[in-house]
């Protein structure tokens, strides 16, 4: 990294003098680089086996082996759910890896606006029943270019937290809203909402507003950070307004950028 200033001699018009600044900046970059290679090394190294162990545990839960005496089956449940949830954290690490390093582009399509909201809202119709929660639609109609299945992964995220921090009878709202040069996403809940300190921090990786929450609500700590390498890549932003009691609206937007457009 190199930095060259001059120095004008202001009354003769003419360059005084020359001042550079060089920083060899290759330590950093071996660093960087040895950090993304143990990471997918790591990450891939424990995806293998653990594959192996939740299929072995999964035979093992349907009793077609023989049944289990009840604590047996409790004790083989956790176990389970235990393996679920670290593939979940070792997949949310391997995606944030790959598109902070560019390793997945942004394939960027022309999309309905309103086919993106319905599809996630569909793809979340589950985990809302279960906990009781209703997912309403307000759509726009308007066409977008972006890559309709990272902007998914990021609405399916922000709706699954909106439905993991809303209480049961509650309404989570997805909305779109037209903008002269960008559509504004939506995802609004009236659930128990972020103290004002934590606003900033939360899209940060593995910050909870409680350290209990990835525990409680299976989460991994990673689902806002990759909402917003998504977003980024995407050139919009992505910000939550909430007051701490009542609710969150968690927004980002998306410029109707053609496809002519050079961005990667
Ligand atoms: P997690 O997998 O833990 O949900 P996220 O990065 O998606 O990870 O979210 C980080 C933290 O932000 C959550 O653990 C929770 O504390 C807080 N959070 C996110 N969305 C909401 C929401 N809609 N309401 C309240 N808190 C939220």
């Amino acid at each position: 990294w190199v930095s060259i200033s001059y120095q004008p001699d202001i009354q003769k018009g003419k360059v005084k003098g020359c001042f550079a600044l060089t920083q060899d900046i290759s330590a950093h970059k071996a660093a960087d680089q040895l950090k993304d290679e143990f990471v997918s090394v790591v990450s891939h190294e424990l995806r293998t086996p653990l594959t192996s162990i939740h299929g072995s545990l999964k035979l093992l839960t349907t009793g077609k082996l023989g049944h289990l005496a009840p604590q047996g089956q409790e004790l083989l449940e956790i176990a389970l759910n235990n393996t679920e949830r670290l593939t979940r954290l070792i997949n949310d690490v391997l995606d944030l890896e790959r598109i902070e390093s560019g390793l997945i582009k942004m394939i960027k399509v022309r999309c309905r606006v309103a086919d993106l909201l319905e599809q996630a809202a569909h793809a979340m119709g589950s985990m809302a029943q279960a906990h009781g929660v209703t997912v309403n639609i307000v759509p726009v109609e308007a066409d977008i270019y972006a890559d309709p299945d990272h902007i998914e992964q990021t609405l399916t995220n922000l709706l699954s937290n909106a439905i993991k921090f809303s209480l049961q009878g509650q309404t989570v709202l997805l909305e779109a809203v037209d903008q002269p040069h960008q559509i504004l996403f939506k995802v609004i809940d009236h659930g128990r909402g972020i103290p004002e300190d934590k606003l900033e921090t939360i899209f940060e990786r593995f910050q909870q507003v409680d350290a209990s929450d990835t525990r409680k609500h299976g989460g991994t700590g990673l689902g806002l950070a990759i909402c917003r390498e998504i977003v980024q890549h995407h050139h919009g932003r992505i910000w939550v307004k909430s007051i701490h009691g009542q609710g969150s609206t968690f927004c980002f937007t998306l410029p109707k950028s053609s496809r002519e457009d050079p961005s990667p």
